[in-house]
């Protein structure tokens, strides 16, 4: 790796230790207060309202409602862009470090304020309490991560010419839109907002509408810390009114977007239109994905189990580096699903507001319905060893963690994103095999391989057809700056998220070359670069 500083990654806490539990604890207790608000659009620090609300309620227990917001509508579109375009005005003419300080100064905030958002999190999307610190943990890493990338790329030194002063500048694209997926409402909103605006960029920010209300605590945040309003305009409303308001806005030059691969495809589609004076661009567009485990006969059988339960299970399997298929060597494929099978039996289930439960509900009513027709499905092409159902007693939209065994690989629980606790178990022939049938999907996401020869290490790093590849550990949370993140195929366009090249693919890099001696009048040609 490609290491131009040492890096620091926003440590988990000790949820065996008792005070840390309380404060999460207080923390749920005091988001429950602010329940049912309604929150307006914002747009340049003016709070706006619209003929249309929507509600945004906890999975596990939809009786509840976290909060209800406005969809925006085209003159709300027209407006944010305006009031956007102005607030470039000032914010595009500060410097990289300077606007890198209000990332570190937003992290700061975000830290303040880590268990409150933590605690929206696991009731207004279902995240257990690691996984929903982990989630802002991620987010604090953005923008420290960003904020470092902004000032390294402010000391880019442009190239000595004999004939020419150079100088080179990463300025912004202009005003853009920021389109994100409800299952990272921190990291991943937060994420591809701060490298849009660091890079002197000003965004309308679109939330998924299953998670407006953590997006408003980080929205909050952003005030706190002293971003200028209108460089982040809050617009939340459905992908159909809203997100095609936004991408029919000619004068939006930008789209950053994170969710399935079939919204992908069509924003992409859409905005391969040229408009009227420019391109719009895509700096970021992450999709779905298949993810694989390959568990080879010479594993260390213990840690896999260990890893795949946490791929496959964790967070309900609503991550885009889920694994969702299982391939494991004929030699001990036996003996590893019978592992595997007592250890999911033994998985805790309920509502994750109670930190003894590791898996809870699933986004919403809509998914449920998906997941389970999907089981049906499974129970045609596969033989169900564990699971299967809705889990009756609880109010929440709980599915069992779910496990198929010997799935054709080209059945459809093998092939198509499920996104929910459902794992496929495949059967390879020998290590050639696992690998022909990790490639055999039109994702390219993530992928994991357990195996302590060297030689299939080296086979399977230059072979599989992923974005983001593991040896040994789970497939899924990838650390920003040591992982950067993102798929191919149709699972992304090969960027990264958090990676070394995110920033520059959100800015119109300029070149400049003045011919020496164009100042007559001065004896030494002026430094431009001071
Ligand atoms: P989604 O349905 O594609 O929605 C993503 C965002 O797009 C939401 O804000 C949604 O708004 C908006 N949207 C929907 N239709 C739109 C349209 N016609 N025009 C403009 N915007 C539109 O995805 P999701 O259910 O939120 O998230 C889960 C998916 O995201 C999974 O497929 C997962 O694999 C993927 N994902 C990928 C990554 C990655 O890094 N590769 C990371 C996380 C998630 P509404 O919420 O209002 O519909």
């Amino acid at each position: 790796m490609r290491g131009y500083y040492k890096f620091k990654n926003e440590p988990l806490p000790d949820f065996t230790n008792k005070n840390e539990r309380k404060k999460m604890k207080k923390a749920i207790e005091k988001v429950r207060k602010e329940f049912g608000t309604l929150y307006s659009i914002v747009i340049g620090g003016i709070p706006f309202e619209s003929d249309k609300t929507f509600y945004s309620i906890n999975p596990n227990k939809p009786s509840e409602i976290i909060g209800e917001f406005f969809v925006a509508n085209k003159d709300h579109i027209d407006t944010a862009v305006d009031v956007a375009k102005d607030a470039l005005k000032k914010w595009r003419n500060k410097s990289l470090e300077e606007r890198a300080e209000h990332l570190f100064r937003l992290a700061k905030v975000l830290k303040k304020k880590k268990y409150e958002i933590s605690a929206l999190m696991v009731l207004e999307v279902g995240k257990n309490w690691l996984e929903a610190v982990a989630d802002i943990n991620e987010l604090i890493d953005f923008c420290n991560f960003y904020g470092k990338e902004a000032v390294r790329l402010s000391k880019t030194k442009p190239r000595d010419m004999e004939t020419e002063e150079i100088d080179f500048r990463y300025e912004p694209i202009g005003v853009g839109a920021i389109i994100a997926p409800w299952n990272f409402p921190s990291a991943i909103l937060g994420g591809m907002t701060t490298a849009a605006i660091v890079m002197g960029n000003a965004v309308l920010m679109k939330p998924a509408s299953d998670a407006p209300a953590t997006a408003y605590a980080f929205f909050k945040a952003l005030n706190e810390a002293g971003i200028p309003l209108g460089v982040v305009n809050y617009i939340t409303g459905s992908g159909g009114i809203t997100g095609n308001a936004i991408l029919e806005h000619d004068e939006i030059k930008f789209i950053a977007f994170t969710g399935s691969r079939d919204v992908g495809k069509k924003i992409y589609e859409k905005i391969a239109k040229p408009g009227k004076r420019h391109f719009k661009v895509v700096p970021l567009l992450e999709m779905g994905g298949k993810d694989g485990i390959i568990v080879a006969e010479d594993a260390d059988l213990n840690l896999a189990l260990e890893e795949v339960i946490k791929s496959a299970f964790g967070y309900q399997g609503q991550k885009c580096s889920a694994c969702s298929r299982l391939i494991v060597e004929k030699s001990v494929y036996d003996k590893f699903l019978e592992m595997l099978v007592d250890a999911t039996k033994k998985i805790k289930v309920g509502p994750v507001e109670f930190y003894e439960n590791y898996m809870g509900a699933v986004i919403n009513k809509k998914a449920e319905e998906k997941i389970l027709r999907y089981i049906e499905i499974g129970k045609k092409e596969g033989k169900l060893l564990t699971g299967g159902k809705k889990v009756k007693d609880l109010e929440g939209y709980v599915i069992e963690p779910t496990i198929f065994a010997d799935v054709d690989p080209d059945a459809r629980i093998a092939q198509e994103e499920i996104f929910g606790p459902v794992l496929a178990v495949i059967k390879a022939e020998n290590f050639e095999d696992a690998i022909r049938i990790m490639n055999n999907t039109e994702y390219g996401l993530t992928a994991s391989v357990f195996t302590t020869d060297k030689k299939k290490i080296e086979k399977a790093a230059n072979e599989i057809d992923v974005g983001n590849l593991y040896f040994n550990r789970k497939c899924t949370g990838a650390l920003v700056y040591y992982h950067p993140f993102g798929g191919r195929n149709m699972s992304g366009i090969y960027k990264k998220a958090g990676g070394f090249d995110t920033l520059v693919n959100f800015s119109a890099p300029k070149s400049i070359g003045i011919r020496k001696g164009t100042y007559k009048n001065s004896e030494k040609q002026r430094n431009i670069y001071k």
